[in-house]
C-alpha cells in the first residue's frame, strides 16, 4: 500500500519541485514504485520529468474533477523510472471549480485509492500556497515533506503551513504528520546557513532529515534537458544527496 506524502512549503523557489522530482527519481534507483503527482499549475515537476505539460490529454485536472481516473491520466517519466499524473495551466481553473463540488478537500485522496497498491511511494508536489490544491494535497498525505533554505527568513513561513497542517489534521485528515523538515540549497561556506541549520537541529531534533542536499548548479540545468537531476549527472553531489534522502525515507516510512 502507498506511503503518500505532500512535498510542501507555501513559499515559491524553496526547492520543492527540485525535491519531488528527484526524491521520485532517487527512490526510484532504491527499487521503489513511485507516483509523482504535479499538483502545481506550473506544471514545473512535469516538465522536469520529461512530460510536454502542454501535449498531455489528461492531467491532474481532470482527475480532480471527476473525468478520469488516475490509470487513465498519468505517464511515465521517460528517464526517470517512474509515473507522472501531470499538471498544466488548466488545473489553475481547478481552485474555483471544485468549490461546488461534494467533498471538495478529498477529491485527490479518493482518486489515489484506486492506485495505491500499485505504488510504495506517492509523492505530490505542492504549488507554493495554502490554496484548495495544497488541501487537497494535504487530505490524500501520510506526511508532509518541508523543504527549506536555511535563511534568516527561513522559519518565519513555517507556523503558517504548520497551522494550516495542524488544522487539516484536525479536521480532515487524522494520519497527517510533519515527516520532516529537508535542508536544501546547502552551502556550508555561508556561516548564517551553518547557524541556521544548527537552530533546527536543535530546535526540531529528529524532525530535520539527516541528508542535507547542497546547493548544485547540476540539478539547476537538469529540467532544462526534461531529466531529474539523480538521473542527469548521478555522480554530481546533488544527485548523490537525493539519492541518500531516497534510502532516508525508505527508513523513515517503516517507522510510521
Ligand atoms: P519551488 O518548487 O519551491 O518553487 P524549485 O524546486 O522550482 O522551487 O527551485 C527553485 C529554483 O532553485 C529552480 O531554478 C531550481 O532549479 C533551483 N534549485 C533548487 N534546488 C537547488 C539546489 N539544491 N541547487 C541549486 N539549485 C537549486
Ligand atoms: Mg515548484
Amino acid at each position: 500500500m502507498a506511503k503518500v506524502f505532500c512535498i510542501a512549503n507555501q513559499k515559491g523557489g524553496v526547492g520543492k519541485t527540485t525535491t519531488a522530482v528527484n526524491l521520485a527519481a532517487g527512490l526510484a534507483v532504491h527499487g521503489q514504485r513511485v507516483l509523482l503527482v504535479d499538483l502545481d499549475p506550473q506544471g514545473n515537476a512535469t516538465m522536469g520529468s520529461g512530460i510536454d505539460k502542454r501535449s498531455i490529454a489528461s492531467s491532474v485536472y481532470q482527475v480532480l474533477i471527476g473525468d478520469v481516473d488516475i490509470a487513465g491520466a498519468r505517464a511515465r517519466a521517460p528517464r526517470g523510472g517512474y509515473d507522472v499524473l501531470g499538471a498544466n495551466r488548466e488545473l489553475a481553473g481547478a481552485e474555483v471549480e471544485l468549490v461546488d463540488l461534494p467533498q471538495r478537500e478529498a477529491r485527490l485522496r479518493d482518486a489515489l485509492r484506486v492506485v495505491e497498491t500499485e505504488y510504495d511511494f506517492v509523492l505530490i508536489d505542492c504549488p507554493p500556497s495554502l490554496s484548495l490544491l495544497t488541501l487537497n494535497g494535504l487530505c490524500s498525505a501520510h506526511g508532509v515533506v518541508i523543504p527549506m533554505q536555511c535563511e534568516y527568513f527561513a522559519l518565519e513561513g513555517l507556523t503558517d503551513l504548520v497551522n494550516t497542517i495542524k488544522r487539516v489534521h484536525a479536521n480532515l485528515n487524522p494520519a497527517l504528520k510533519i515527516i520532516g523538515l529537508l535542508r536544501v540549497m546547502f552551502d556550508p561556506r555561508i556561516t548564517l546557513q551553518q547557524q541556521v541549520s544548527e537552530q533546527l537541529e536543535s530546535h526540531f531534533g529528529d524532525k530535520v532529515f539527516r541528508t542535507v542536499i547542497p546547493r548544485n548548479v547540476r540539478l539547476a540545468e537538469a529540467p532544462s534537458y526534461g531529466t531529474p537531476g539523480v538521473v542527469y549527472d548521478r555522480t554530481s553531489r546533488g544527485a548523490t544527496a537525493y539519492v541518500e534522502f531516497g534510502a532516508e525515507m525508505v527508513e523513515r516510512v517503516k517507522t510510521l
